[in-house]
C-alpha cells in the first residue's frame, strides 16, 4: 500500500506534548479494531473510504514546516490498522522529520516493519495482557499487544508505556499484574493517565483510584520513573 492510501481523519498542526521534547504535528489515522469505552476519538474508529485529509495536502503542509517542526506524531485511531502507514512513515522520515508512533500494538508484524523508521513510540498498555477484552471489547488482543511491546523493546527505539485508568474497566489487581509484567520485561518508566470523560454519550467518566497514594507507591516501586497524569 502506498503512502497516499493512508486514510487520515485529521491533523493537528502543532503539539508540544505528544512527543516529549519535540515540536510536532499530529496525524490522526482513521480506524481502530478496538472499542475502548473511554475512547476520545470515537469519530475515528470506523475507517472511511474517503480521505478527510489527503496525503498530498499533508506532504505540502510538512514541506512548508521544514525548519519549524522537529517531528510528526502518527496517532489515531490505531495507525497500525492500515498497511499504508509503513510507506507513509518512511516518506515522512525521508522529508527529514523525526517520527513518533502512538499505538496500542494491535498488529505486531506490521509494527516490526515500521520500527526501523521510528524515533519514539508511545505504547498504550490497556491493562494486564490477559485482561484486554475487558477494556477493548475484543477477545484475544492482549497477546498481540504483548508481542508488539516485545517488538518495540527488541528494536531499541525510545518508548514510553502508558495506561489509561478507569477502575470500572481496570482493577487494582490488573494494574499490579501489569506492573509486574512490565517491570519483568525491563520497562523502566510507566505513566498512568486519568481517564477523561469520553465525548461519546453514555460512556465512562474518570477514576478515583489515582488518589490512592499507598497503592500508587506500590506500583511506582517497580520502576525508575513513574508518572500520574491528571486529565
Ligand atoms: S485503542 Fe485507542 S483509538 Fe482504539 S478504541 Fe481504544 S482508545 Fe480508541
Amino acid at each position: 500500500m502506498a503512502a497516499d492510501d493512508l486514510v487520515v481523519g485529521g491533523m493537528a498542526p502543532l503539539t508540544t506534548i505528544d512527543y516529549p521534547g519535540r515540536l510536532a504535528a499530529v496525524l490522526f489515522c482513521q480506524g481502530c479494531p478496538w472499542r475502548c469505552p473511554y475512547c476520545h476519538n470515537p469519530h475515528l474508529l470506523k475507517r472511511q473510504a474517503e480521505h478527510p485529509v489527503a496525503w498530498g495536502d499533508i506532504r505540502a503542509f510538512l514541506r512548508k514546516r521544514r525548519g519549524f517542526l522537529d517531528a510528526v506524531v502518527v496517532s489515531g485511531g490505531e495507525p497500525l490498522l492500515q498497511a499504508a502507514v509503513v510507506d507513509a512513515v518512511a516518506g515522512i522520515k525521508a522529508m527529514g522529520f523525526s517520527v513518533a508512533l502512538h499505538t496500542g500494538g494491535s498488529h505486531p508484524a506490521r509494527l516490526r516493519h515500521l520500527l526501523p523508521h521510528l524515533d519514539w513510540v508511545g505504547f498504550d498498555a490497556k491493562t494486564a495482557f490477559d485482561a484486554y477484552a475487558g477494556v477493548t471489547g475484543i477477545a484475544g488482543n492482549g497477546e498481540k499487544a504483548s508481542r508488539s511491546l516485545a517488538e518495540v523493546q527488541a528494536a531499541g527505539v525510545a518508548y514510553e508505556v502508558r495506561t489509561t485508568v478507569d477502575e470500572r474497566l481496570v482493577s487494582r489487581d490488573d494494574l499490579l499484574r501489569l506492573a509486574d509484567d512490565l517491570a519483568g520485561r525491563g520497562v523502566r518508566t510507566w505513566a498512568l493517565q486519568e481517564c477523561r470523560e469520553s465525548k461519546a454519550p453514555g460512556r465512562f467518566p474518570g477514576t478515583v483510584l489515582l488518589d490512592d497514594g499507598p497503592f500508587l507507591e506500590r506500583l511506582a516501586g517497580r520502576f525508575d520513573g513513574f508518572t500520574v497524569r491528571r486529565a
